[in-house]
């Protein structure tokens, strides 16, 4: 059945499918660039989530420090009628009643020196009893004491105001200066403060820092507990922290997706949050928070001050020891990091994944995978579709030119069989020799008959399922001779010649003997139908050289070969070739499809090899029998297998 290219009109399914694909490609599109799209949305909104959660981390961090400032700068409280607390007090405050008193290890006083040459007085704190201890300067406090020095001199030089840092991060340590008594300006709502020529040093507890207060502000900023995705890092002077515990990639130091370089910070602008001051009702609308210094007075105003300027604490402007100036906006006085060139603490946020953008893109490419893989789907479906429908399209022209087909192969031979029939028994041939030929018509006619219907019947069997193999060890010899019997009478009709090759000593196979003997027969048949004239068929029986345990049985004919169009789909059912239709060769084209239906269920496989002008050769590849597994028994032939013989072998 030759195809035909011919263009034709697609049919409905067809334009619906290609409907379909083309909406999917556009679905595609569409889906590719929105998956872009959230993923840039994704990496903004992560981005942003850290960089609030690392800012938050810094502002309870340096919460904590302000309060320790205010706690041991005022105390956290300032009363109208009573003076400052005793410093010694406001330190035995500080670990009585402080939220976290072992963030502050140790407590120094400094106390400047009053004379060009005398030298400053150290004291430390000491718990139990309160006391302050005179001590020589302590190592710890060196970066402090450099710092003081320098500011003394620069003020005694008298050309600029000094400017002493509060923080340094790299101790860890605050550096507060002490205020003298306040004084009540008559109303008690203006106060002044003078400040005293000396300083606070609170210690901070690195130990404590690193092992309960960092712990706890990261988990309690970033949860890494419940959702472990990020690595936190706090690096800067005398500071490398990372969680979680354990190792930590070097990226977290090196290129950390999110940084806030805040850390280390006292917020001035809080005051009013650490300390209550209750010695100032300022107007209403001002957001005055703290104390302002007179730019030129000797002491330390309290009261209220124009927005925009919001905080200042202390200063001794008069002798050129300014202390810290406070300007307004929402940095406060300590403003931008590195700006005021005070060290800080930076916290660093990483990705998991490596970094935030490798994390997107891998959520990225997964979720364009399951897209994709969902949309490839509905296309192998669409695809899937077609095909079935084509070949059911096909499968039904096939069947109705089998229908055909068959109903004209029934016809001739039953019209032959009718009218030699009728010729007979009117009497009208009435010679032995006429009869005898005219008998050999009617047996070659109902044999062909009968091929076919078996033919047809096996394939039913095969469709339904209904048909069985009855595979054992088997004598090949026996098989291939049970089949040579089958296609005699059609050998003498074509006055052919079969000749037989290979080895006579065939070891057992494990087939189903009737069914190979059928195949092997419908192969004969074929060589004979399509050899040359006349036909000189080949059969070789052999045993496989190398590894392989099969046997295989060459039939070979000397016809005119297969059209290289025709050999992809001889073993489809019901194809027939063009040659065969065209010469008006008898078949029903089920044969081929049957033998390697049969072949390839026993195990075993057909291949083909042709050339034009030659003949072509099919060649059955069966499996070996175990070895011995016939020396017990007789060799089973398939006549014997079917008892009396098998009804359906052409006898
Ligand atoms: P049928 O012989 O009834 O047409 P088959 O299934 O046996 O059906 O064969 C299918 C087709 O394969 C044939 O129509 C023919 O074109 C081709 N064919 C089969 N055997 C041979 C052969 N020995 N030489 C050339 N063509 C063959």
């Amino acid at each position: 059945m030759p195809r035909s290219f011919a263009l034709r009109r697609p049919t409905r399914t067809e334009l619906a499918v290609a409907a379909m694909a083309l909406l999917l490609g556009v679905l595609g599109v569409l889906q590719y660039r929105w998956v872009g799209q959230l993923s840039a949305d994704e990496r903004e909104r992560l981005r942003s989530h850290a960089d609030t959660q690392a800012e938050n981390l810094t502002d309870d961090f340096n919460r904590e420090l302000t309060r320790a400032f205010f706690w041991l700068q005022f105390g956290p409280e300032l009363r109208r009628d009573a003076p400052l607390e005793a410093e010694v007090d406001r330190y035995a405050r500080w670990y009585s009643a402080a939220p976290r008193p072992e963030l502050v290890k140790t407590i120094y006083r400094l106390t400047e020196p009053t004379t060009a040459s005398g030298g400053w007085v150290v004291e430390r704190f000491s718990r139990d009893p309160a006391r302050l201890e005179a001590v020589s300067w302590p190592a710890e406090l060196a970066p402090i004491r450099v710092e003081l020095e320098k500011a003394r001199e620069t003020s005694r030089s008298g050309a600029q105001p000094a400017r002493v840092l509060p923080t340094f991060a790299s101790i860890p340590a605050l550096l507060i200066p002490r205020i003298e008594q306040l004084q009540d300006r008559g109303d008690g709502r203006i106060v002044s403060a003078a400040p005293l020529n000396g300083y606070t040093v609170a210690v901070l507890d690195r130990g404590y820092l690193e092992k309960d207060l960092l712990p706890q502000l990261v988990e309690r900023h970033f949860r890494l507990s419940q959702d472990p995705s990020l690595y936190v890092g706090i690096y800067g002077p005398g500071i490398a922290f990372s969680a979680p515990g354990g190792q930590v990639p070097a990226a977290l130091r090196t290129a950390p997706d999110v940084t806030d370089g805040d850390m280390f910070e006292i917020r001035f602008f809080e005051f009013r949050r650490f300390v209550t001051d209750r010695r100032l009702e300022p107007p209403a609308g001002s957001t005055a928070v703290a104390a302002t210094t007179a730019p030129a007075g000797p002491g330390v105003r309290v009261g209220p001050t124009p927005p925009g300027q919001n905080t200042v604490i202390v200063a001794r402007e008069g002798r050129g020891n300014v202390v810290f100036r406070g300007r307004g906006g929402p940095g406060g006085p300590g403003g931008p990091p590195g700006r005021d060139g005070v060290p800080r603490w930076t916290v660093h946020v990483l990705h998991r994944a490596g970094s935030l953008d490798i994390a997107v893109s891998h959520a990225r490419l997964r979720n364009l995978l399951v897209s994709f893989g969902v949309l490839v789907l509905l296309g192998a479906s669409m695809g899937l579709v077609l095909v079935t429908t084509g070949r059911a399209r096909r499968l039904a022209a096939q069947q109705i030119e089998f229908v055909a087909g068959v109903s004209h192969e029934l016809r001739t031979p039953l019209a032959v069989i009718r009218s030699a029939a009728e010729n007979l028994a009117d009497g009208v041939v009435a010679d032995p020799k006429q009869v005898k030929r005219y008998g050999d018509v009617i047996a070659g006619e109902g044999r062909r008959l009968t091929q076919m219907v078996e033919q047809i019947m096996e394939f039913a069997g095969f469709e339904s399922g209904r048909a069985t193999l009855d595979v054992r060890p088997a004598d090949l010899g026996g098989i291939i001779e049970e089949a040579l019997r089958g296609a005699d009478p059609l050998v003498r009709e074509h006055h052919a010649t079969i000749e037989r090759r290979g080895t006579t000593e065939l070891p057992a196979v494990l087939v189903d003997p009737s069914a190979v003997s059928r195949s092997l027969q419908n192969l004969i048949v074929n060589a004979l139908k399509y050899g040359g004239a006349p036909p000189a068929v080949v059969i070789d029986a052999r045993r496989a050289d190398g590894a392989r345990r099969e046997v295989s049985v060459t039939i070979s004919d000397n016809g005119s070969g297969i059209a290289p169009r025709d050999l992809p789909h001889i073993f489809e059912p019901f194809y027939r070739g063009g040659d065969a239709t065209a010469r008006q060769i008898h078949g029903s084209g089920l044969g081929l499809s049957l033998v390697k239906r049969i072949v390839d269920e026993m195990g075993g496989r057909i291949t083909v090899r042709t050339e034009a002008g030659k003949g072509s050769a099919f060649t059955l590849h069966l499996p070996l029998a175990p070895e011995g597994a016939l020396a017990g028994g007789p060799a089973e032939r398939p006549a014997d297998a079917a008892g009396l013989g098998d009804p359906r072998v052409p006898a």
